[in-house]
């Protein structure tokens, strides 16, 4: 039984005889002083969407959490175990990022899955995605409801709905808020079209999701 499968041994010989190499000076200042990454992204687990290759990143530049869906539950200091939240608090009060970003995805599993679901019941007692789903419910029944849409446009409505309401929920917590109003931290949006590679950002004025200009 090998320690690790094949295909990570393999990838990581690549990586620890070529970019860790061509790279080891910036490795060994990031160990010696710590990262100090100026944005954080919150984007979905989807094998599909990186965020580390979508912004063509390297080693301490983005602090990246992911979750099914790229959720930001509410603020809920109850003594429970939150990692979203913990992430959060660890990227804003200790790293100091500048920027926060949210980013969806096309053809997003969980999206499917609120859809599919519409209703804040798990479904089953096991059933952890239709649980962490539930914080959508409403904005999923409404747009599951819409008989106007086709099935595609339906998902990429929720996917950037879901977005919005992240970033709201980014602005129940406390130190976000304050920081934000303070001008030293910006709240993103963004919508990564797997099929055609397109990234689309949000208009932080009306909310609409535009092509950026990327020179
Ligand atoms: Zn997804």
């Amino acid at each position: 039984m090998p320690l690790l499968p094949d295909h990570l041994i393999a990838g990581y010989r690549n990586f620890i005889t070529g970019r860790y190499v061509s790279e080891s000076d910036h490795y060994r200042s990031l160990a010696r002083e710590g990262q100090a990454p100026e944005t954080m992204i919150i984007a979905c687990c989807d094998s599909r969407t990186a965020p580390e290759t979508v912004f063509d990143a390297g080693p301490g530049e983005l602090f990246v959490l992911r979750n099914v869906a790229n959720l930001i539950p509410p603020y809920e200091p109850d003594g429970e175990y939150h990692s979203t939240s913990a992430a959060l608090e660890f990227a804003v009060q200790s790293l100091k990022v500048k920027n926060i970003v949210v980013m969806g995805h096309g053809r997003c599993g969980g999206i499917k899955a609120a859809l599919s679901h519409n209703s804040a019941v798990p479904l089953s007692p096991g059933d952890f995605i239709g649980k962490w789903m539930s914080l959508i419910s409403p904005a999923a029944d409404t747009v599951a409801a819409s008989t106007m849409m086709t099935t595609g446009e339906r998902a990429t409505a929720l996917e950037r709905i879901s977005i919005r309401y992240s970033i709201a929920n980014l602005r129940t917590f406390p130190c976000i808020k304050i920081l934000e109003d303070k001008g030293k931290l910006a709240l993103h949006g963004a919508w990564f079209d797997v099929s055609t590679g397109e990234l689309w950002a949000m208009n932080k004025a009306t909310g609409d999701f535009e092509r950026p200009e990327i020179g």
